[in-house]
């Protein structure tokens, strides 16, 4: 876990080189916060054992943080993350190979698994009785726009989730013009207007 990673794992970081800070990194036993060498954290390992979560199909996957690795010094794990942290790209390969754990962009919405299994799928261009109106809600991401389509009526339900369009972005950052036209595109493809 990168909370681990972060809680657990410790180094004098006033020392002058990201290789000296390095080396004083130590394991915080998370029992009684006392700091363990690579040895004492290899023994810790040792009394572990692995279990398997999933069914067995023949070939067994591992997906685990290198600070369980028998085969790892603490202070390469710690040099790796300080030639990696002021990047955000190779912070995530770090984060995602050497920690085992999933990336979360900032200010991505977590649950973008929930809303995906939300959505439904009313095939293009299809209105259900009685929506009145559409609107789109529009979630600006690193690399992409996120539509949430919403076709708006009286009573109940009042509102229908039509769709969520992901459009890819011309360049990440700042909304272009660009990306603005895409969308616009999109979604007029998708719900055209019978009016214009
Ligand atoms: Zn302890």
């Amino acid at each position: 876990m990168m909370l681990k990673f972060r809680t657990q794992v410790r180094w004098d970081d006033t020392l002058p080189t990201r290789e000296e800070q390095a080396r004083s990194a130590r394991y915080h036993c998370e029992g009684c916060d006392g700091p363990w060498d690579d040895a004492a954290r290899w023994k810790a390992i040792e009394q572990g054992e692995w279990q398997a979560r999933g069914p067995f199909n023949g070939i067994a996957g591992f997906w685990i943080s290198e600070l369980y690795s028998p085969w790892k010094q603490l202070s390469e794990i710690v040099l790796d993350y300080l030639a990696k942290k002021d990047s955000a790209e190779d912070l995530k390969t770090f984060v995602n190979t050497t920690l085992a754990e999933n990336w979360i962009e900032k200010g991505e919405a977590p649950e973008w698994e929930a809303l995906l299994g939300r959505r439904e799928n009313s095939g293009t261009g299809a209105v259900p009785a009685g929506g009145l109106f559409l609107t789109a809600g529009v979630d600006v991401q690193r690399d992409r726009l996120e539509a949430e389509v919403v076709a708006w009526g009286r009573g109940s339900p009042a509102r229908k989730h039509l769709g969520f369009p992901a459009i890819p972005r011309m360049r990440a950052r700042r909304a272009r013009s660009q990306d603005r036209s895409s969308l616009r595109c999109e979604i007029l493809n998708k719900w055209p207007c019978t009016r214009c």
